[in-house]
């Protein structure tokens, strides 16, 4: 098997606002895995916020030996090396782990869905991320996302949460999901928000506070009429079962859990102790959204719009049907290469 890369910049079509800070482009790096004449691809995102930069995930790649390794349907032991290797650096191995989903599959000739056992068109409607603006371009963002999207996410925890709502509602009844990235600091002021959200039409909340307030989110999930879901409080399989009677769900992405191998052990954990799940994701190229797309079947809620917001995706894959995004039914993760430019 040979493993090589290549440092790529997303574009992003509009300047994306959430609390806190503006951006234009994301950094991936692109990775390949070639065995037997045949390439599988995958896809390390790297929003700043998050730690890992492209020379962090390129370090880390050169490390990676698979010398070792003379057959890749050895998947867990590939992949538990992979892990092994340094702690962090979970895109850096979500790029390895999704080259190999993508090149398992294709020697065995079948999309992921399939060998999980799922539907790939039953899955959630994705949801698309209407960002922190003015009233005049946020009502214009909703305006184009009508017809395309039957749900929409909202950022929230600014100061101007009910304008936005408002000013979301004034051109659509759309039900909305809220992520409030941590951004309540008060308990009874979360549950007075959610009140008020619930009653505009809002089906789910995102982590309304700090990640370290266990005790306030678990009496916010008690009292709340909405699901709660965790995203910046859970990482990795190892989270998820002290996040049960936290929260309601789980927002799982491929980038904060090493990739394929773990979202689905995190998937089938989280359903087992009865709680909800999502699969989220960063900006992305349709590589990794398309890996995502391969496991979202049966879940709570989807939000997969990452690659629909970049202006140079270097891939082909799942696409955007009547509000969901569905993977294809090709091998692997189901992808072509447009080539990078
Ligand atoms: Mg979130």
């Amino acid at each position: 098997m040979k493993l090589s890369w290549t440092p790529y910049n997303l574009e992003l079509v509009h300047t994306f606002t959430i609390s806190g800070f503006s951006r234009k482009t994301t950094p991936v790096v692109i990775t390949k895995l070639e065995y037997d004449g045949l390439v599988g691809y995958g896809e390390a995102s790297l929003p700043p916020y998050l730690g890992e930069t492209q020379q962090s995930v390129i370090d880390f790649l050169r490390k990676v030996d698979l010398s070792g390794f003379t057959n890749p349907a050895h998947m867990e032991e590939i992949l538990e090396y992979v892990d092994s290797i340094a702690p962090g650096n979970t895109a850096a191995k979500a790029s390895v782990d999704i080259a190999l989903h993508d090149l398992v599959g294709k020697i065995i000739g079948l999309p992921w869905y399939k060998l999980y056992g799922l539907d790939r068109y039953n899955v959630p409607d994705t949801t698309f991320t209407i960002g922190i603006d003015t009233d005049e371009v946020v009502q214009q963002k909703t305006l184009e996302a009508l017809g395309r999207f039957n749900i929409l996410k909202v950022k929230v925890g600014g100061v101007d949460d009910k304008r936005m709502i408002e000013s979301i509602r004034s051109v659509t009844n759309l039900p909305l999901a809220v992520d409030a990235n941590q951004g309540w600091a008060d308990k009874y002021h979360a549950l007075d928000m959610i009140n008020l959200l619930e009653s505009k039409g809002v089906v789910m909340v995102e982590q309304p506070m700090p990640k370290q307030n266990i005790d306030d989110i678990a009496w916010l999930t008690e009292h709340s009429p909405l699901p709660i879901f965790a995203d910046e409080s859970v990482q990795r399989l190892a989270d998820v079962e002290r996040l049960k009677g936290v929260f309601s769900g789980i927002n799982i992405k491929l980038m904060k859990c090493t990739g394929m191998r773990e979202a689905w052990n995190m998937r089938n954990l989280a359903k087992f102790l009865d709680m909800k799940v999502m699969m989220g994701c960063m900006t992305e190229t349709s590589c990794a959204i398309s890996a995502a797309a391969q496991l979202c079947s049966g879940m709570d809620f989807a939000d997969l719009d990452g690659a629909l917001l970049i202006g140079n995706d270097c891939f082909e894959g799942a696409t955007l049907e009547d509000g969901k995004i569905v993977a294809r039914d090709e091998s692997g993760i189901g992808v072509r290469d447009r080539g990078l430019d």
